[in-house]
């Protein structure tokens, strides 16, 4: 009889009496003590190695249950360095938005602030001969009677003035100048503005509307300069409209912000997407030897130095509209003390 039959013994037990019977102890279970002693050792370490092996057991288990709460702890430090992290990322991205912006607006300053320099230069060089050649144009014209060589004078006088005009929009684009400050209504400006190209050839068969709201809070700026803007906002979409077009301007203050935003719209050819980005640059022009490139560039100028903003949207073939976006109020400029600018309503 084995040992294995008289005392049941679960897993490494049954290991142990293979091992007894493997060694020839077997002969010695018919000897009864012998038996017995061994039957008793057998089972005395098939129960210290059960508690051994229950004994493991807890133990690993109590290390799984550490390391899965261990787990679930990083697991929620992960999610929660995830949820700080998001913010962080955006930000970060907001500020490299910014730093592009700012790199562009400065190199363009750069750009503007060398054309400048050089307009100025270029300005003074040539205005002085200018006005020379043009004094004895005149002289000359007074006292020729031939009509062929009046015509050429005249011709000569045109060309030189014109180099004149092209000269004065270069040094008002280089240098504004400072403002001068009144208090005006966008509707005063636009009424004025529209007022001087009334009954002007290039209108004729246009339709023109002036739906700026008289009621609209009056803006402080420097009306001369945004006379300017409008005159050339104005010419440009004249140029552009033809006979039965549309030319409307319109108003309105924002919500929220204390500005106003003065459209003029025509229902002209429009800007291919193309050219759309170079209107605001000096001297970009498609209207060959008619346009000096200056009116949108010269104008752009004047807004910024009101703080304010200008923008072209157009539609090739369908129309343009420019947008002129001006702050109520100007800090730390001169004022005007003259009574009949300072005009509100
Ligand atoms: P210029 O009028 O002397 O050409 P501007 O600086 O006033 O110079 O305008 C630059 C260019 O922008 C114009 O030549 C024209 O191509 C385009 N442009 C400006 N305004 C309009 C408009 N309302 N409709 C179509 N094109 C326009
Ligand atoms: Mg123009």
């Amino acid at each position: 009889m084995f040992l294995g039959d008289l005392y049941p013994i679960p897993g490494n037990g049954c290991n142990l009496l293979l091992m007894l019977y493997l060694f020839g102890i077997q002969g010695l279970s018919s000897m009864p003590i012998w038996g017995w002693v061994l039957g008793i050792l057998a089972v005395l370490a098939v129960a210290w190695l059960w508690a051994r092996q229950r004994r493991l057991i807890r133990r690993l288990g109590g290390e799984l249950e550490s390391t899965q709460k261990r787990a679930r702890q990083l697991e929620w430090e992960r999610d929660r360095a995830q949820q700080e992290l998001w913010p962080r990322l955006c930000e970060e991205r907001e500020l490299h938005e910014q730093k592009i912006q700012f790199e562009a607006q400065l190199a363009e300053y750069e750009k503007y602030s060398a054309l400048a320099q050089l307009a100025l230069g270029a300005a003074h060089e040539i205005n002085n001969p200018l006005l020379g050649i043009l004094s004895h144009l005149e002289l000359e014209l007074q006292v020729t009677s031939d009509p062929e060589q009046r015509s050429e004078i005249e011709q000569c006088i045109a060309g030189a003035k014109r180099i004149s005009t092209t000269l004065r929009g270069l040094v008002n684009y280089a240098r504004p100048g400072p403002l001068v400050l009144s208090k005006i209504t966008a509707h005063r400006l636009v009424s004025d503005a529209l007022g001087f190209l009334e009954g002007q050839p290039i209108l004729r068969g246009k339709q023109v509307a002036n739906q700026v709201p008289e009621d609209l809070p009056p803006i402080r700026a420097d009306a001369s300069q945004l006379s300017q803007v409008l005159m050339n906002l104005l010419l440009n979409a004249a140029e552009a409209t033809p006979e039965d077009g549309r030319i409307t301007v319109s108003a309105d203050k924002l919500t929220f912000v204390d500005t106003v935003e003065i459209r003029i719209s025509d229902t002209g050819c429009g800007i291919a997407p193309d050219v759309l980005p170079h209107v605001f640059e000096p001297f970009f022009t498609t209207k060959r030897g008619k346009g000096t490139g200056l009116g949108l560039s010269i104008s752009q100028a004047y807004v910024r130095s009101h703080n304010g903003e200008i923008r072209v949207d157009s539609v090739l073939n369908h129309g343009t509209t420019v947008t002129v976006a001006l702050p109520l109020h100007q800090t730390g400029v001169i004022e005007d003390a003259r009574p009949d600018v300072e005009v509100v309503g």
